[in-house]
């Protein structure tokens, strides 16, 4: 186990080490290696490294250290006001035990597509700020996400900082699970992010999913369905056919491939109803 005090330190770490990994709240780290899926030789934990927990707005984006806790991004006021898409799905992780020690850099790292706050990322067009040995960058959030459990980051690199853009003026959000209980990951999870024009119809739709596919999937054919144009009952029931028609499950303890795929025209319905009740 490595404690390095500062990023550069880490990324170091990471890049000298052979099967090495970062540790951040261990809330997915941990239980894999209890299962002995994996075992890596190095621990490189990020907990002793300062000024990587913070939650602050700045030119129009909202900008969340990596080490931030679950329950510190769910019950801050500043992102419940700015951007409740993001509080929501913090809020449905597991549960308090979880929350308290998981951190938004984790689940977004760890990249399970039945993960709530990666859905959400991808209908935000989150921006993840990254931290290299050599250099630095920034990956969207829709290019950060590549398989089950398995991200764009480069072995020297870790999560440092998570940007949203603050939503517009008449923008709604809102972010919808069916899990099988507090503590399970989603069967069928929808972010959404909606704004109106001055006259009522959709200027922006988002859609994330979480559970239906390899990885957090932008529903962009069910946005394509109300862009532009007033959110009727009938366009509301197409973009839920739509984004079920991009939905990929599998079938396994949380339910059927057909029923995921039904339940995605549900749950996206309510998920673009509330935001649109948000706005
Ligand atoms: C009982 C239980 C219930 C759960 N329920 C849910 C749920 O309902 N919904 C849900 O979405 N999740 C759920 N989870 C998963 C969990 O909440 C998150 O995946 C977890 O919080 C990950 O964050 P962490 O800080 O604990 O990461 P860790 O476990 O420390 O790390 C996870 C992975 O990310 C890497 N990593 C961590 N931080 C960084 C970084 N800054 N830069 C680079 N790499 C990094 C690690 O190397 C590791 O590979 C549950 C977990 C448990 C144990």
């Amino acid at each position: 186990m490595h404690s390095p005090s500062t990023i550069s330190e880490a990324t170091l770490l990471l890049k000298n080490t052979d099967d090495s990994k970062a540790l951040a709240g261990g809330q997915s780290l941990v239980p894999l290696m209890k299962l002995r899926l994996v075992s890596p030789a190095h621990i490189v934990d990020l907990g002793k490294i300062p000024g990587l927990s913070y939650i602050r707005e700045e030119k129009g984006h909202l900008l969340i250290g990596s080490m931030t806790t679950h329950n510190e991004v769910a019950t801050s006021p500043l992102i419940g006001k700015r951007c409740v898409t993001l509080s929501e799905a913090a809020s449905r992780i597991g549960d308090h035990q979880v929350r308290n020690r998981g951190t938004i850099g984790g689940t977004l790292c760890h990249a399970d597509p039945a993960g709530d706050v990666p859905a959400a990322a991808v209908a935000l067009d989150a921006e993840l700020k990254v931290a290299g040995h050599r250099k630095g960058r920034v990956i969207k959030a829709r290019d950060f996400f590549e398989d089950v459990l398995t991200t764009s980051l480069r072995r020297d690199e870790i999560l440092t900082e998570v940007r949203v853009r603050v939503l517009p003026p008449k923008s709604g959000g809102a972010y919808l699970k069916l899990g099988r209980g507090a503590s399970d990951l989603a069967t069928v999870g929808v972010a959404a992010v909606i704004t109106l024009d001055k006259a009522g119809a959709c200027k922006d739709v988002r859609l994330g999913l979480a559970g239906v596919g390899s990885k957090p999937i932008r529903a962009t054919r069910a946005e394509d369905a109300l862009k532009g144009r007033a959110p009727t009952d009938d366009l509301v029931a197409e973009a839920g056919e739509r984004a079920s028609e991009m939905s990929n499950p599998s079938s396994d303890i949380r339910g059927s491939a057909d029923y995921k795929r039904e339940m995605v025209k549900v749950y996206v319905r309510r998920a673009i109803r509330q935001s649109l009740a948000r706005v």
